[in-house]
């Protein structure tokens, strides 16, 4: 299968999971996960209209950023510090926030450059001791402390689901986040916008959809297994 042929059967996927939800595709947006693949490939995917581009190491996205035009990078794996200053000025959202920590070095190398950096929140749903991410009970404060920081805006929460979850494994992980979105939203906290749930891989993104999922991070089913 080519990657026009992988991102036509996930659009359709898309398109039927919002169906079934009562959704509209319109509300979801496909992020080409590019990790480990080569310059070629994603500009394929760019040609279909996927111009966004999720990495998960920030050392890939610098050696891609100049050679992929008219793309939108997303960081959604594990942010260390010492390295958000090379990121800040690529990404559009950065998915991984985990630490107060981390939000402020977000702030810091974001007000050098004049920008708004648009974050989500990483919540640990399922507990799993291998996942980063804030714990459910810890993502309210958290999004109450960087709501103060000036140049980070909350944007909504990210999680990932542990590999080979069954079907109810997975409603609990997914369902859990949008209810913790919900949660946090009616807390009406200040400069924060519950407006995205970034949940979903490509072997649970139609069921992310069916639990909200607004964006959703597929690789293997775009590009092919790594
Ligand atoms: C690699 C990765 C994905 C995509 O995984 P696939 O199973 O290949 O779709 C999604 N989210 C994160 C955080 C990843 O690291």
């Amino acid at each position: 299968m080519s990657v026009y042929e992988n991102i036509e059967s996930v659009r359709q996927k898309i398109s039927a999971a919002s169906q079934r939800a009562g959704r509209s595709e319109n509300e979801i947006t496909l992020i080409g996960v590019s990790k480990t693949k080569p310059v070629d490939l994603i500009n394929e995917a760019i040609e279909c209209g996927i111009c966004d581009l999720g990495e998960n190491r920030v050392q890939e996205v610098l050696e891609k950023f100049d050679k992929i035009e008219n793309a939108r990078w997303h960081l959604i794996g594990h942010l260390q510090k010492n390295k958000v200053k090379y990121i800040v000025d690529k990404a559009v959202l950065i998915h991984s926030v985990e630490s107060f920590e981390l939000a402020k070095e977000i702030d810091k190398q974001a007000k050098k450059i004049g920008k708004i950096q648009d974050i989500l929140i990483q919540v640990n749903v399922s507990g799993e001791e291998s996942k980063f991410g804030v714990t459910p009970r810890e993502t309210l404060s958290l999004c109450e402390a960087v709501s103060e920081l000036e140049n980070v805006r909350v944007k909504g929460l990210m999680t990932m689901a542990p590999m080979g979850s069954s079907e109810s494994e997975l409603r609990f992980v997914f369902g859990g986040l949008r209810k913790l979105c919900d949660e946090i939203k009616n807390a009406d906290i200040k400069n924060i916008e519950m407006k995205h749930l970034s949940m979903g891989m490509s072997g649970d993104y139609e069921i992310a959809i069916e639990e909200g999922a607004t964006m959703v991070r597929v690789g293997t089913g775009i590009f092919g297994t790594r």
